[in-house]
């Protein structure tokens, strides 16, 4: 090992995962601390765009090859883009969600470099947990408490009775994190996300049945259909197999239970909040599973976290922002976040304990604005895809022109020139 201090990851989802693989690409001792008695994830689909892209191949450094498999081979072995050649550039196709014309036009499209990129949760964890040593990860691990020893290590609980000590820990809690409360303190109002008083039904469709319904263009690439009060988008994954859907409505209640983000529900709960859709989107919606999840959206945009670290912890992914999904980048910025946080664990000037807090404090420094920037903007781009925003509302040049501008934010961005930047600002910060 090139550097004598250990890191504890707290949380083995994809920001804990990607952090860990990348860190281990860099030769730096970590470890993995994860509640679940086994890593899992949900049977429903996630999307990546160029910039999530670049930033797995940051992740896997420039040693990739010599360590076996990294993020982005584990990505590509179960990545689907859109089916036609034409639209590989394509994020997604809008659609009017509420017209009653079956064979709709494209209102715009969306493009990036690498477009669409769907892949099944669960399959991409799995491949990501195969590119980590299986010793260097600890399941049934729920953190309980942090205190740092007189020594200086850091010294974390767990609520089996168990505990471990690292010199630095990375809370990739997710976004009731446990870490977030050590930094904050827990009855900061950035503690506790709020909802966004929107829900998400996810269900899957067989591509043939979809096909069958909606015609090869919508069913085979990524559509978003926009509506009033919520909207539906659709991508493929599964190699094309499946159609991956995930239908957003705008609630006017409270959420029951905060600590309960999801919840069972039916197809025909979804087909009552979305019966003045059009045929595409009703069609679809018909053929999903009889039961399927509802995920109460909840975020970090009423009280963003002041701070992203406090001394040697610190937060990545949900656990530091977490964010509505409507720009599609939730996890695509946790992945972002573990590219450069490992860039700057693995600079040479870092060894010491002052060294990592001086990385983590440019991490905060140099994340933060765009991984609070997503919070706020995907509310913004949830409304406008829903048409509650008045002065847009099916304006669509106006819904495109707000989209596009939002979106180049997204993908107009380089992992690497961010890393290169960031090590100038941390090596002012160790040379003071
Ligand atoms: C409906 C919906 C659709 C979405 N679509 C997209 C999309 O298309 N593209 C995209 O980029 N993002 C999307 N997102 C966002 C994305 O799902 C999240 O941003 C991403 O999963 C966050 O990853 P994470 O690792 O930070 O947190 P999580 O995935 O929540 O992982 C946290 C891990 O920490 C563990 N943990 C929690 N507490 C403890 C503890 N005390 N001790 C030990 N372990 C603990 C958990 O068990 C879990 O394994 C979507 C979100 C939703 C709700």
């Amino acid at each position: 090992m090139s550097k004598s201090f250990e890191i504890a990851i707290v949380g083995g989802g994809i920001a804990g995962l990607t952090l860990a693989i990348a860190l281990h690409r860099r030769n730096i001792a970590v470890q993995v601390y994860e509640q679940t008695a086994q890593f899992k994830e949900i049977g429903a689909g996630v999307s990546f765009s160029s910039n999530a892209v670049a930033a797995m191949e940051t992740c896997d450094g420039e040693l990739a090859g010599s360590f076996g498999p990294g993020v982005k081979s584990a990505f590509d072995k179960v990545t689907t883009a859109n089916g036609w050649p034409s639209k590989q550039t394509v994020w997604f196709d809008y659609y009017d969600g509420m017209s009653p014309k079956q064979r709709d036009e494209i209102l715009f499209s969306i493009t990036s470099g690498c477009g669409q990129q769907g892949v099944h949760r669960a399959r991409f964890l799995d491949e990501l947990v195969k590119a980590f040593p299986a010793e260097k990860t600890h399941l049934g691990k729920r953190l309980q408490n942090i205190v740092e020893r007189e020594d200086g290590k850091i010294i974390l609980n767990f609520t089996d009775g168990t505990s471990a000590e690292a010199d630095a820990v990375i809370g990739c809690d997710g976004i009731h994190s446990r870490v977030r409360s050590f930094i904050v303190g827990e009855n900061h109002p950035s503690a506790h996300p709020s909802y966004s008083h929107k829900y998400a039904y996810r269900g899957i469709v067989p591509m043939e049945a979809a096909i069958e319904a909606i015609g090869e263009e919508k069913a085979r690439n990524s559509c978003m259909f926009l509506g009033k009060s919520g909207h539906v988008l659709t991508f493929p994954m599964d190699d094309g197999k499946f159609l991956n859907m995930v239908a957003f409505y705008e609630d006017q209640n409270e959420w029951a239970d905060d600590r309960r983000l999801t919840k069972m529900s039916t197809r025909e709960d979804a087909l009552n909040d979305f019966k003045d859709f059009g045929p595409d989107v009703t069609k679809i919606m018909s053929l999903v599973q009889p039961r399927l999840p509802i995920w109460a959206i909840f975020d970090t945009c009423e009280n963003p976290l002041p701070i992203f670290f406090k001394g040697r912890i610190a937060v990545i992914g949900d656990a530091a922002h977490a964010t509505s999904p409507h720009h599609g980048n939730g996890a695509g910025f946790a992945i972002e976040d573990s590219a450069l946080i490992a860039e700057l664990l693995a600079d040479e000037l870092v060894h010491t304990p002052r060294d990592i807090e001086a990385a983590l404090a440019t991490y905060d420094k140099v994340r933060r604005g765009r991984d609070q920037w997503l919070v706020q903007s995907s509310r913004f781009v949830g409304n406008v895809d829903a048409g509650l925003i008045p002065e847009i509302g099916t304006d669509y040049k106006k819904v495109h022109q707000e989209i596009k501008e939002r979106y180049s934010k997204i993908i107009g961005f380089s992992p690497k020139e961010e890393a290169i930047h960031a090590k100038k600002v941390m090596h002012e910060k160790l040379a003071l």
